[in-house]
């Protein structure tokens, strides 16, 4: 193999430029001639590609976004239009992809390999919601954002006697609410993958009142129901103060942790690493700080698993 192109995909998550620069970097080190794609699989079809040297990612490992851009290309579903992505990748000589983006660019990173050419991927997502690795490219910066906010939030709450409903990402997966809410200490998180009851949150807002407490902070993803949902019904039961604050984009964007840094270096490299072994339609992960690598197919459509001993510890420590 003399030739391999990288791309990005799906949602842009913090650290998909140090996962770039790492393809480019390892690949270049191995005597192979990188190629960005830009704008996804858009960018694929049309031939937006160029040659990247060691250079051309120089600067971004502490930028957020991806600097190859991305974009979403619904009719990449079409076995045709796949087939004119990988004779553009031909016309160039170029012999394996590295797709970094989530589940469902991973699902066109296998429809090329079916096709036969040899694909790669690698997480990168702020959800957190890949099968097969413990962690994704952006879920730590996501998480970072969000606790800042919600620290910030702590303290206008508790000045003004206040509840606060907090909406954070994830229409599926309730990580980033899971995670932020622990760590922010929020009284009550509501996620996707549980079910609480209006009754439920009432209780334990009451239950917290009667202690003395004079802030209430609850984390609600946004796949359960909007904040200004959540914001009405609490306001028909309670008699306190109930504002709203919707953390939206600014989740998605700024400066990568140093977690995630390393792990898309960790993993961008090991991705150019399977290409020179051979292997394709596999995704690179991480499980207990090893780096791992999945066949797609035990993968995609896999449903997501969130730890429920984090969820347990959740509750006992909102009481
Ligand atoms: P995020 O987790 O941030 O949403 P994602 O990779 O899951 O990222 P999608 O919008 O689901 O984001 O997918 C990105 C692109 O992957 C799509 O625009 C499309 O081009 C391609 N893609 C998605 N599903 C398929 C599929 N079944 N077959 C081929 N290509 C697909």
């Amino acid at each position: 193999m003399e030739k391999i192109a990288v791309l990005t995909s799906g949602g842009d998550s913090p650290g998909m430029n140090a996962a770039i620069r790492a393809v480019v970097r390892k690949g270049i080190f191995h005597g192979l001639e990188v190629y960005g794609i830009y704008n996804g699989y858009h960018g694929l079809v049309n031939g937006n590609i160029a040659k990247l040297e060691l250079g051309s990612v120089g600067d971004i490992i502490h930028r957020g976004g991806t600097m190859l851009r991305s974009a979403r290309l619904p009719e990449f579903t079409d076995v045709e239009v796949q087939k004119k992505g990988i004779e553009q990748l031909k016309k160039l000589g170029i012999e394996g992809l590295i797709v970094i983006g989530g589940d469902g660019s991973y699902r066109g990173a296998d429809a090329l390999s079916k096709l036969g050419f040899p694909c790669i991927g690698v997480p990168g997502t702020i959800d957190n919601d890949i099968v097969g690795t413990e962690l994704t490219i952006g879920f730590d910066t996501a998480l970072n954002t969000a606790i800042n906010a919600i620290d910030r939030i702590r303290d206008t709450a508790s000045s003004h006697e206040r509840t606060f409903v907090v909406e954070v990402m994830g229409r599926d997966a309730g990580d980033i609410a899971l995670y932020s809410g622990l760590a922010g200490g929020a009284e009550t998180i509501l996620i996707p993958e549980e079910n609480e009851s209006i009754d439920h949150i009432i209780e334990r807002l009451n239950r917290g009142k009667l202690r003395g407490k004079k802030h209430s902070i609850i984390v609600v993803a946004e796949g359960v129901m909007s904040g200004v949902e959540l914001a009405e019904k609490l306001r028909e039961r309670i008699d306190s103060d109930v504002r709203v604050s919707v953390l939206g984009h600014i989740q998605r964007g700024g400066t990568p942790t140093a977690s995630d840094r390393v792990l898309a270096s960790r993993l961008g490299a090991r991705a150019v690493e399977l290409l020179l072994e051979g292997k394709a339609g596999r995704a690179v992960g991480i499980v207990e700080n090893k780096i791992v690598d999945n066949a797609f197919s035990d993968i995609i459509d896999q449903p997501h698993n969130i730890d429920r001993g984090i969820i347990q510890l959740s509750k006992e420590l909102s009481i």
